[in-house]
């Protein structure tokens, strides 16, 4: 059947009208997800995984487990009390990440800290406490992170040792791959837990009390170091 001009003119004008409108229902959708865009990202990097377990405690307990469980409560509890910060984790089970893929994380999503969480060991027994990590370098390039990096490392500090009564060690300076490869472009910081050679500590590490209190102390952390910078 044929369709005259006029018709056809009607129906292609409706057409662009259709278009016109889901176009702009298009444009409103894209303008409300900017709007829920978060404020500020956080890469959560639980360290080890897979064939790698990190340290132990000789009683069958491994750190990679320990750096997940806590990177997994940190985005439960920023869930929970600040939404509009988002959390990125770089490993969500128990699987192999090399260490130059870390950082990346932090570079693609634009991130404005990057925390990467490990536990310790020592020879010595009695050695205890979280020790925070920030990359040794004098390069140009890393100064304005690298301030950034001790403002939340004393954030967390204070928050372990007053709120969680949980013992420091300080902040202290080491060349980690994973820090050495992101300072130039983010905060980053490398968390020791606490030490797995000491058996009280590993219990505590190894504890839902443990998990959920350092995991909390690292979220308020967050928190606030997010309004201080006003990021
Ligand atoms: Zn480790």
């Amino acid at each position: 059947m044929g369709v005259n001009f006029n018709e056809r003119t009607m129906k292609e004008k409706l057409l662009v009208i259709t278009f016109l409108i889901l176009a702009l229902e298009v444009s409103n959708a894209q303008l409300d997800n900017l709007k829920k865009e978060p404020i500020f990202t956080v890469v959560v990097d639980a360290g080890h995984g897979g064939h790698d377990p990190g340290t132990h405690d000789g009683k069958g307990r491994y750190e990679k487990n320990i750096n997940l469980y806590v990177a997994k409560f940190i985005r439960y509890y920023m869930k929970k009390y600040a939404p509009e910060i988002k959390v990125v984790l770089t490993r969500e089970e128990d699987v192999f990440l090399p260490l130059g893929r870390r950082p990346l994380y932090a570079k693609i999503s634009d991130a404005n800290l990057f925390v990467s969480l490990h536990c310790n060991h020592n020879p010595n027994k009695v050695s205890n406490g979280a020790e925070i990590y920030i990359q040794n370098t004098t390069r140009e390039s890393a100064k304005f992170n690298l301030k950034k990096a001790v403002k939340f490392g004393l954030i967390l500090e204070e928050n372990l040792e007053e709120k969680l009564n949980y013992r420091s060690r300080g902040i202290l300076m080491k060349n980690f791959q994973v820090l050495r490869e992101s300072i130039d472009f983010v905060p980053s910081v490398l968390v020791e837990l606490g030490f797995f050679s000491n058996n009280a500590e590993s219990s505590y590490l190894n504890s839902n009390k443990g998990i959920q209190g350092l995991s909390l102390a690292i979220t308020k952390s967050i928190m606030k170091y997010s309004i201080d910078t006003n990021n």
